[in-house]
């Protein structure tokens, strides 16, 4: 029988529908690498028994011809994602023991399309990070190597890296993530995945541990851009529990990918060429612009002027909702509790205790900037400057289709090689944040290799619930780029 775990996820499904094995075989041959794989550490907290109950069900359904979109396929959940008697860590201390006794929207939706929960994969903790290496439950190690020294253990990206490890792996056909800043995109690139994250508004957030509220969004981590939209259209949908979910229609996203981009207008933003850009990202950049030129595309030269007070804008607007979001965790409500004489130093103990040092540096960020004194002069001006953002990609839209981009403004870096300033890690989204920001779609596809070997990935940036275009568009540049490596073992 064929490696059950190369197949992508349309043709584990197309498999399922033609009998050619059985949901509990597709099942335990993703349990199997994953027991083999857990090296990687990609996953917080493994469910084998919960995953083939529910393949044994998908089995039964798909006999009765009653199958969903995602039947019999198994997955991994990002540790965000409350899960209705499975733990949820957040990969936080402070949650190390919680059991939530109610179910996300998202991963509600996808398990009634059919899915199998294999797991829940690692995170940068609560989200905060682009490395995986501020998990309270140590790093996550990318399942590629460098040509040049194998032997050094490069990070999967952050925060969704676990599910970007994973999925390169083939531990599981896909995964779900939820990016703020870059947290779909930048593993995806990272790892060699597809990873998009959709409009802010398109999936629910009911039920995922809240990072920065009015950013978060989850979105699906897949191997081809075909699975990333049979995925996301399981994903997605208005919800009424959650007051800024939309309220739009949920389109056929697999036909959205007709492989005909003849006459669409591709925006190249000139301020994504900062000073210090690498050759080898410039080159990507240059040879995924040529591809769309030989699709019938045309790129449109465009400017979106305020980028460069992205980066800075995030940081003060994610960490003011974050400390807002956090100050939940007061040991009481959730989790742990560190006792105190007092209430107030229970409350300092506790999260002295729960919370690690990044997650701890964002609070009290967010708390400065939030506080009456510098409310005005930080978070207002912020919100201002965050409006001229979106209001740049508004006016770019005008003219353009879609905008392409490169996704980080590197490959995988190792796990030791990165100095002791944050800013250095914050920088790792300079592409990814204006897209949060401004709210829009944005998705990262592997286009090409580096010198050494790791995988490279570009973004398409899409108007407002227009998925579909940049979904079409992705799926012409991958098969342009015939991206066909993986890792090493794999
Ligand atoms: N790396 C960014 C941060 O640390 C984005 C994280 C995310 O998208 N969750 O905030």
């Amino acid at each position: 029988m064929t490696d059950l775990t190369k197949l992508t996820l349309a043709a584990a499904r197309d498999g399922l529908k033609a009998k050619s094995f059985t949901a509990v075989e597709l099942t335990r041959a993703h349990l199997a690498a994953m027991e083999k794989a857990r090296g990687l550490n990609a996953f917080v907290t493994e469910t084998p028994e919960l995953a083939l109950d529910r393949a044994e069900q998908s089995d039964a359904r798909l006999a009765k011809g009653e199958a969903g979109a995602m039947e019999g396929l198994p997955i991994g959940m990002k540790d965000l994602f409350c899960t209705e008697g499975v733990r949820t860590t957040a990969c936080s201390r402070i949650l190390e023991n919680f059991v939530p006794p109610y179910e996300s929207t998202v991963s509600a939706n996808l398990k009634k399309a059919g899915a199998v929960v294999v797991g829940k994969t690692a995170l940068d903790e609560f989200a905060m990070g682009s490395s995986n290496m501020t998990s309270a439950f140590g790093p996550v190690i990318n399942p590629w190597k460098r040509k040049s020294d194998p032997s050094v253990q490069l990070v999967p990206g952050g925060s969704s890296g676990g599910s970007a490890a994973a999925v390169a792996a083939r531990l599981v056909l896909a995964a779900t993530g939820t990016d703020t800043g870059g947290s779909i995109r930048q593993p995806a690139a990272f790892c060699g995945l597809v990873g998009i994250k959709p409009t802010y508004g398109r999936c629910s957030r009911w039920g995922i541990v809240a990072f920065a509220s009015s950013l978060d969004q989850a979105g699906p981590m897949t191997r081809t851009v075909r699975d990333a939209a049979i995925m996301l259209g399981s994903m997605v949908g208005h919800d009424p529990k959650d007051s800024t979910s939309a309220k739009v229609a949920v389109p056929d996203f697999e036909a959205a990918l007709t492989g005909d981009i003849r006459g669409l207008k591709v925006g190249i933003p000139r301020e994504y060429r900062p000073d210090g850009l690498s050759d080898e990202i410039s080159r990507l950049w240059e040879d995924g612009i040529a591809m769309l030129k030989a699709a019938g595309a045309t790129p449109v030269d465009i400017s979106l002027p305020h980028t460069k007070y992205a980066l800075p804008t995030y940081y003060i607007v994610a960490p003011a909702e974050c400390s807002s979001n956090l100050a939940r965790y007061d040991g009481v409500r959730y989790g742990l509790r560190v006792e105190g004489k007092t209430l107030d130093e229970m409350y300092a103990k506790t999260r002295a205790a729960g919370f690690g040092k990044e997650v701890r540096r964002r609070i009290l960020i967010g708390t400065y900037v939030l506080s009456a004194g510098y409310y005005d002069a930080y978070y207002i001006k912020a919100q201002k400057v965050r409006r001229l953002i979106a209001d740049d990609f508004a006016k770019a839209f005008e003219t353009v289709d879609v905008i392409l981009t490169p996704t980080a403004p590197s490959a995988a870096f190792g796990l030791g090689e990165t100095d002791d300033n944050p800013v250095t890690m914050w920088l790792n989204d300079v592409f990814t944040i204006p897209t949060s920001l401004a709210g829009l779609p944005g998705l990262s596809l592997p286009t090409g290799l580096s010198a050494d070997g790791l995988p490279l990935g570009l973004q398409l940036i899409g108007r407002p619930f227009d998925e579909e275009t940049v979904l079409k568009v992705a799926e012409v540049m991958e098969r342009s780029a015939g991206f066909q490596a993986v890792p090493a073992g794999v």
